[in-house]
């Protein structure tokens, strides 16, 4: 156990933030389950940090210099969403240039119990948004949510909403599905006019 808040893998230029261990999945592929952490950094925190734990450790990673800070995980991001505004609003001030992601399996707004998207209007650039399946029972049974299957519907409602005031909001899916699931996929992105990104497993 340690506190690698931010961290950068396998070469990347990305800094990550590793903000929480908590979240409502349990997704069958999720790496918590298998791993320590990815490309040797253990992201298993002693203790969810603080807002000027979090900053410092950006201090640390000379973030200054990143053209991109994502907040990722391992864990949802949102489960903090009462933080995220203000490390933002902490990232723009001290790195205009630095494009700003979070990496979220959308349940952000029925974990706040409102809306969150406008709270990250003009601090985040994007949001990518794990779809993982083609409907609610298969989503379900793949991510043992804490929602049930209530899940599926909320991560697609918070993609609509976070569409009004994020620049860019992807859905993605990882590219072990079937080729017909995958179309399937792309259709339910397709009605709320979200794009569909297909990701390689990370091994
Ligand atoms: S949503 Fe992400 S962090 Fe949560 S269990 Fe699934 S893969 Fe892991």
């Amino acid at each position: 156990m340690n506190m690698n808040i931010a961290y950068k893998y396998y070469g990347q230029k990305p800094v990550y933030l590793n903000i929480t261990n908590r979240c409502t999945n349990k997704c069958s592929f999720c790496i918590r389950y298998t791993e320590i952490g990815v490309d040797g950094v253990d992201l298993w925190l002693e203790h969810e940090p603080s807002t000027e734990e979090i900053k410092q450790a950006l201090e640390d990673i000379d973030f200054r210099n990143s053209e991109e800070i994502v907040f990722c995980g391992y864990g949802e991001p949102t489960m903090r969403w009462d933080i995220i505004p203000e490390i933002c609003r902490f990232i723009r001030e001290n790195n205009p240039d630095a494009k700003i992601r979070i990496n979220t399996n959308g349940h952000g707004n029925k974990i706040a119990g409102h809306d969150i998207t406008p709270s990250l209007e003009g601090l985040v650039d994007e949001i990518s948004i794990s779809l993982n399946e083609k409907n609610a029972q298969k989503y379900n049974e793949i991510c043992t949510c804490q929602y049930g299957e209530e899940g599926f519907y909320e991560l697609l409602d918070f993609a609509a909403k976070a569409k009004k005031h994020i620049k860019s909001v992807v859905l993605s899916i990882v590219d072990v599905l079937p080729p017909e699931d995958i179309e399937e996929c792309r259709k339910i992105a397709e009605k709320i006019g979200i794009p569909l990104r297909v990701r390689k497993m990370i091994k």
